[in-house]
């Protein structure tokens, strides 16, 4: 059996189903990962990945992506990185191609480049009018993309589990709309956006960042499955330790979801309702979760 996890109910089924059609071709779980997330930052349409998101504060837009691998505790990512998509390809070069964990902005740029990564133009028109709104005053989307109707997340962070208990864990952002140049969140952050360790499960964390980073959130899942507790059980208490010890962390969704080596798999929000895609061997189908501060 092979299981694909994605964020949000917008991206969330490209990047499933983008992964599986890798695995059909036999791709590994590194590989199905990247085309996941990679077909996500490559769509205009997403607000919050890759080519056309919400740029920062000075109108640029810089990426953030990881990647670990449960079987040996590797990983790689990079984080401020203009110009430059797919991102998480970037990233699993760090990781296989350096001794590093992570590069940084224009360093990471040229790393890019000297791995054959043309840069280009991220701003599409659309991203183009939103900042015009947004210096405007009139941003249709706030700090995390919330909107009068709906919480809209488009970062995605996924998990893919093979058997026998391999898993891979995978983050690809835009960070926070209008955020201040320079500023990184948690995708890209080895224990906060993503963590997998085959002996135990893998997690992953979206939402606010700083907060999530703060509670070292993905790492804190996984540390709760290996103390006994379903990957369920396991988000609820990290959602709940948020909730308690940080405040800031009920403004805005704060989600982290999560997956034990045998497959089963749970979600958790601060607030809000949030989306979850499952990938069960070629079955698609998506869950929500409401929001425990609710
Ligand atoms: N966690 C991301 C960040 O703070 C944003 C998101 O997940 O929407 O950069």
């Amino acid at each position: 059996m092979t299981t694909f996890l994605a964020t949000w109910r917008e991206p969330g089924k490209l990047a499933v189903e983008t992964a599986w059609e890798e695995r059909l071709k036999g791709g590994d779980l590194r590989t199905c990962l990247e085309q996941g997330l990679a077909a996500c930052e490559l769509n205009p349409d997403f607000l919050a990945i890759g080519l056309g998101s919400l740029p920062n504060a000075d109108g640029e837009i810089e990426l953030d992506a990881s990647m670990m691998d449960g079987a040996d505790l590797s990983a790689g990512a990079v984080c401020s990185v203009q110009n430059i998509v797919p991102v998480i390809s970037v990233a699993r070069k760090v990781m296989e191609d350096t001794p590093h964990v992570m590069l940084a902005g224009d360093q990471a740029k040229r790393f890019a480049i000297s791995k054959g990564f043309e840069p280009r133009n991220l701003m599409t028109p659309d991203a183009i009018k939103h900042l015009d709104e947004w210096k405007a005053g009139n941003a249709p989307y706030k700090y995390i993309h919330v909107t009068d109707e709906h919480l809209h997340g488009d970062t995605v962070t996924m998990i893919g589990l093979e058997d026998p208990g391999h898993l891979v864990a995978a983050s690809s952002t835009s960070g926070l709309a209008w955020k201040l140049p320079g500023r990184v969140g948690d995708s890209p952050i080895i224990g906060a956006g993503i963590y997998a360790d085959d002996e135990v499960g893998a997690a992953g964390a979206t939402g606010l960042g700083e907060e999530l980073w703060k509670a070292c959130a993905s790492f804190r899942t996984v540390e709760a499955m290996k103390r006994g507790l379903s990957p369920q059980a396991a988000c609820e208490e990290t959602i709940l330790h948020m909730l308690r010890r940080q405040a800031h962390s009920s403004e805005h969704a704060c989600v982290v979801f999560a997956m034990n080596r045998e497959g089963q798999f749970g979600a958790a929000t601060t607030d809000g309702v949030f989306h979850l895609w499952i990938c069960q061997d070629g079955n698609i189908s998506v869950q929500e979760f409401t929001g425990l501060l609710s």
